[in-house]
């Protein structure tokens, strides 16, 4: 693997890289570049040096680049899929289901060319007018994280590009292959030199340098709740503009007239798929007494066949690294020191000798914990979930809305009041009646409180990578 500056593929300046390891076996998979300070100026010099250029040829021949390297995804799907399913340890449909989003994103982003638009307002005489222009930011720097590691580098070039800024791209040190091919789609695509590059190395070590850069004037980040605020405080040198697309901790409510097949279905979906590591997953489900003790009988039954291994075969993979797998017991161990009890799950899965050192756990449903504990509170970000009983509808909704995160929730009932009474009463950024997510390209992905702040996704979302700058002029 290869850092991508300036048009060319290179080496860190230091020679350093880093190990990536398999999240299947635990074994090394491949070294890639920890870029330096000097590699960073020369990758935002080249995006300085570059975007009034990209802008300059104007969105229809922007959104040309975008198509064609949306074309080359599609023709080379496979070796994308392959990357997802190795170096994340996704399941192969959930592989597929990514790079279809990622084909998605870009199709939806390259049809903004001939909608962007800016406003003339009248001035205080006839003779007066505002020009009110969108314009680019200039240097993007977008940082992604590890469980969409292609959706995510997608979601933020697209509409980068599309709106005439260039990129600096920062993705997880956990996925950096799934950048690299990305970025090589766009090469093949005829990205102009600069436009385009890629930094790989520790957010930890050169994140800061990045975030505080003086050509840096926009920073989008996918990613969790600590690194955003760290993000935020750095980026108070430049006034770099934020896009924090952080935690979540999705509450899952079931109401008692629910469809309890329909809810145990998504269920399903929203804490197990990616192993459980979404930003929507459900991570907290709020059930009414009278339906809990059957719902629960379902999803334990369900969890208990959900086969977990080899990410070709199994319906759930692993965990991304050593790190998550031992916060899963953590957060079990402490569930049952409170006197939780463990329904389903709870521990490593049997495996095969290659499969041993894999960062495997079990679907985990724990009851019997309070509001306050952890496993309520805090992003577990795997295969484990707290549930509780509700005896009243504004109690549920209480519940829900009582965490730091604010992105997605799930309700489930067929009375139309109760729908609506909810969907005025969550303070999250999405809520899903009786379906599952995920997000769509033309939704605007977005959170409350702890979350982050603006969102991507819709007009709104490619909103967010133009400024707004006003002419006035008399005639
Ligand atoms: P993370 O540890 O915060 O890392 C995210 C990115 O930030 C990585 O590229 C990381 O680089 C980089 N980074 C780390 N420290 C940095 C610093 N000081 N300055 C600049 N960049 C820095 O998050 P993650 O574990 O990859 O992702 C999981 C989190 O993402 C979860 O909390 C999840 O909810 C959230 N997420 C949110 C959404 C959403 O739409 N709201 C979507 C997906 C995921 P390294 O990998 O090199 O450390």
């Amino acid at each position: 693997m290869k850092l991508f500056i300036n048009g060319s593929w290179c080496s860190s300046s230091s020679g350093n890289t880093i190990e990536k390891l398999s999240p299947v076996t635990g074994k090394k998979m491949y070294n890639f570049p920890a870029a330096t300070k000097d590699d960073v100026d020369n990758a935002i010099d080249a995006a300085y040096n570059s975007w009034e250029k990209w802008y300059s040829l104007g969105s229809v021949s922007r959104s040309k680049i975008i198509y064609k390297a949306k074309d080359l995804i599609e023709k080379n799907r496979k070796q994308l899929e392959d990357i997802l399913v190795k170096e994340n340890g996704k399941i192969r449909p959930e592989a597929v289901g990514e790079v279809d989003g990622v084909i998605d994103q870009l199709q939806y982003y390259a049809e903004f060319a001939r909608k962007i638009t800016g406003d003339i307002v009248e001035g205080e005489k006839a003779n007066r007018k505002i020009l009110q222009y969108k314009v680019p930011y200039g240097v993007v720097v977008a940082i992604t994280p590890w469980n969409f590691p292609a959706a995510m580098v997608a979601r933020k070039i697209a509409p980068a590009l599309m709106t005439g800024n260039s990129v600096v791209l920062k993705p997880s040190s956990d996925t950096p292959g799934s950048a690299e091919f990305l970025v090589k789609m766009f090469l093949k695509a005829g990205i102009p030199k600069g436009v385009l590059n890629l930094v790989t190395g520790k957010g930890s070590e050169i994140g800061d340098y990045i975030i505080a850069h003086k050509k840096v004037s926009l920073v989008s980040m996918t990613g969790s709740t600590f690194t955003g605020q760290r993000i935020m405080e750095k980026a108070s040198s430049n006034m770099a503009k934020l896009i924090l697309e952080l935690g979540g901790k999705a509450p899952f409510m079931v109401w008692e007239d629910a469809d309890l097949n329909t809810a145990l279905k998504v269920f399903m979906w929203a804490k197990y798929s990616n192993s459980g590591q979404s930003c929507i997953a459900a991570e907290r489900l709020y059930v009414h007494e009278r339906v809990f003790d059957k719902f629960m009988k379902m999803i334990a039954e369900a969890s208990r066949k959900l086969t977990v291994g080899d990410p070709e075969k199994a319906k759930m993979g692993p965990l991304i690294n050593k790190a998550a797998l031992a916060n899963m017991s953590k957060y079990v161990d402490e569930a049952k020191a409170e006197g939780g009890k463990v329904i389903t799950g709870g521990g490593k899965p049997k495996l095969s000798k290659e499969l041993k050192e894999g960062y495997f756990y079990e679907p985990t449903i724990v009851t019997g914990v309070s509001q306050e504990s952890k496993l309520f509170q805090e992003e577990v970000f795997g295969p484990v979930i707290g549930a509780a009983k509700v005896s009243s509808f504004d109690e549920m909704l209480e519940k829900a809305n009582d965490s730091k995160y604010g992105l997605a929730s799930y309700l489930f009932t067929k009375d139309f009041k109760l729908a609506n009474k909810a969907a005025e009463a969550v303070r999250f950024g999405e809520l899903y009646i009786n379906m599952p997510g995920p997000e769509a390209s033309q939704g605007y992905h977005t959170g409350f409180r702890l979350t982050g702040q603006a969102g991507e996704g819709s007009k709104y979302g490619i909103a967010e990578y133009l400024k707004l700058k006003n002419v006035y002029i008399e005639y």
